[in-house]
């Protein structure tokens, strides 16, 4: 029966596309309802307007954040001028010369890497943060017609993360992010 259900499990989720990015999406520590949405997203299953578009709806497919270019994922969590404002400043905070994502797989391959500055599980803590609230305001847009500058956007991420990593100061490596994050 076990056997069974693991041949089920891995049909569903082949093992070597899951060991790809498993890690940076269901870490230790992770906050389920963010790990949830970057779940989401890594399989674009996002319901953005390019997406909504393609499966008949007449809407616009312009960008909720700065309505000029199309809304797909990543435009919408990377590219977008308005999400590059808070990628620049969580970037800064974490690698002074790191660069801007130009897709998904540039984002996947930041958070696999690991440096004393910048430990891969402080860069998903932050990456997740980043995409549940770019998402959230989104809708805060489509749906409450609700702008909010970036900055604060950045302020939330920025609390998300402290609380995040003081909930979690008995994992002793949690005990090293603030002072990386805060510096
Ligand atoms: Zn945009």
């Amino acid at each position: 029966m076990r056997m069974r259900r693991r041949k089920v499990e891995e049909g569903i989720r082949p093992r070597e596309s899951t060991k790809d990015w498993a890690k940076v999406i269901w870490y230790k520590g992770a906050v389920p309802k963010q790990a949830f949405h970057m779940w989401i997203a890594n399989y674009d299953r996002m319901p953005t307007r390019v997406r909504l578009a393609s499966w008949g709806m007449l809407i616009s497919t312009h960008c909720c954040l700065c309505s000029q270019f199309p809304e797909d994922r990543d435009h919408l969590l990377l590219t977008c001028e308005y999400s590059v404002v808070i990628w620049k400043w969580a970037l800064l905070r974490l690698r002074p010369s790191g660069r801007l994502f130009c897709n998904w797989q540039e984002l996947l391959s930041w958070l696999k890497s690991d440096t004393l500055q910048a430990p891969a599980t402080l860069r998903c803590l932050v990456a997740h943060a980043t995409i549940y609230h770019l998402w959230k305001q989104r809708n805060n847009v489509l749906f409450n017609s609700t702008h909010i500058p970036p900055e604060s956007i950045i302020k939330c991420i920025d609390r998300d993360i402290r609380n995040t990593i003081h909930a979690r100061n008995r994992r002793k490596r949690f005990l090293n992010y603030l002072p990386l994050w805060s510096h």
